[in-house]
């Protein structure tokens, strides 16, 4: 049975690309946790293609398989079991590495907008920023519940803060 294809980035997707760009073949940071485990259970539901600027530049690719089988070792490696290396092997093998852009029933890319009919802005585009680059809350879920559970109004603030709004006299 034919799956449909899922078109998976890798920098900032499955690598976590802290280092920033280093040259295709180098592949300096971890995994975005759960990104190995993710795999894993998307090759059995989708040819899941990995394709990225890397793809048609030289080393690209067999840097992206080496990082990829590195770390599917490291977290599903003979120390977790046979079957697990099973499943590990099993996305290893599967995994496709086109050079062109594949017709994907579904992306998952960290720097693009699903496109829903209307344009975006251009300041909404230029002013873009991946998921790993947004400010961090810099206060835990627990302090904002505990806030809610008070009844507590907050302040969101720039630098990424949570603070309880002033009660106004
Ligand atoms: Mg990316």
């Amino acid at each position: 049975m034919t799956k449909p294809i899922l078109c998976l980035d890798f920098d900032g997707v499955l690598h976590s690309y802290t280092s920033g760009w280093r040259g295709a073949h180098f592949i300096p940071d971890p995994p975005v946790p759960g990104a190995m485990a993710f795999l894993i259970e998307a090759v059995k539901h989708f040819d899941v293609n990995i394709f990225s600027s890397r793809s048609h530049q030289d080393g690209g690719i067999r840097a992206m398989q080496s990082w990829i089988d590195y770390w599917l070792d490291q977290e599903f490696g003979w120390d977790k079991g046979a079957d697990v290396v099973a499943t590990a092997n099993q996305a290893r093998n599967d995994l496709v590495y086109p050079t062109e852009k594949p017709p994907a029933m579904i992306s998952i890319d960290d720097r693009a907008l699903t496109f829903t009919g209307q344009w975006p802005a251009m300041e909404t585009l230029l002013t873009f920023k991946p998921w790993n680059k947004l400010p961090k809350l810099a206060v835990g879920v627990g302090d904002i519940e505990r806030m809610m559970d008070a009844g507590q109004s907050m302040n969101l603030n720039v630098d990424g803060t949570v603070t309880p709004k002033p009660v106004s006299q």
